[in-house]
């Protein structure tokens, strides 16, 4: 089976600047098209390594947090805690021990909110001096995809109740990334047809490109092999219609 390429992550953080300390982080791999879960990360970091580091808590943040659940405080006060410099390099090995190379420079980190987790996590990286592990380009964004849920008529809050422990970094992330995959399969189902197109193509620029296919005349891959290959994907897929019709 193909390795998943969607990486969801919760962090747990005390502020909601880019800057704020992270506490807690959570991290999952799944497949929106098909709601799968893969492999799973949790640790939690210290508040002084945080510290040490130069980021800065934010006191709305903190007020906050004394309010949530003794489950919740708890999760990043008590058990195993890590300096930030160790759970980030465990973070980076975690993903990349999962990932081909070309799957890193195509993973997409997901946050709940443009402006959250992908851009606390990239500014923890930055202060503890550390390359991240991802493209700025594949910054993916929970929130966007929520709204476009509620268009059609999909709520999170009501139709994917919560299970588990609310601001928990792994259990908020798994919830996140189960609840954007359903949205995903409800947003693609009336396009299944130029899904299996896209899907053919795909399959067929691959085998082009690494020479399995009608290498022998010389030509590269190129758009006009690409318009003939989308033209023939499309005939394949319109007598698969008819096939169905006359059943
Ligand atoms: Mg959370």
């Amino acid at each position: 089976m193909a390795k998943m390429t969607h990486l969801m992550v919760d962090l747990e953080a005390m502020g909601t600047n880019p800057n704020a300390p992270i506490v807690a982080i959570g991290a999952v791999f799944f497949d929106p098209a098909t709601g799968d879960l893969g492999p799973d990360f949790y640790r939690v970091v210290t508040l002084k390594s945080e510290f040490q580091m130069g980021a800065k808590p934010n006191a709305d943040t903190i007020y906050w947090w004394l309010t949530q659940s003794d489950a919740a405080r708890r999760a990043i006060t008590e058990g195993e805690r890590l300096h930030i410099v160790d759970a980030l390099s465990q973070l980076t090995e975690f993903v990349t021990d999962y990932s081909t190379e070309s799957g890193l420079n195509r993973l997409q980190l997901w946050g709940n909110g443009a402006s959250f987790d992908p851009v606390i996590l990239r500014s923890a990286y930055a202060r503890c001096n550390f390359p991240e592990f991802w493209k700025y380009w594949n910054d993916q964004d929970v929130r966007t995809i929520v709204a476009l849920g509620r268009v059609i008529g999909f709520d999170p809050k009501r139709d994917h109740p919560f299970a588990g422990e609310r601001h928990h970094a792994l259990a908020d992330a798994i919830h996140q990334a189960q609840y954007v995959s359903a949205i995903w399969q409800r947003l693609l189902a009336p396009h299944q047809d130029q899904l299996s197109a896209s899907a053919l193509h795909a399959v067929y620029a691959a085998g082009y490109n690494h020479g399995h296919l009608n290498t022998a005349d010389g030509i590269a891959y190129q758009n006009d092999v690409e318009s003939e290959f989308e033209h023939r994907a499309l005939e394949v897929i319109a007598e698969t219609g008819t096939l169905r019709e006359t059943k």
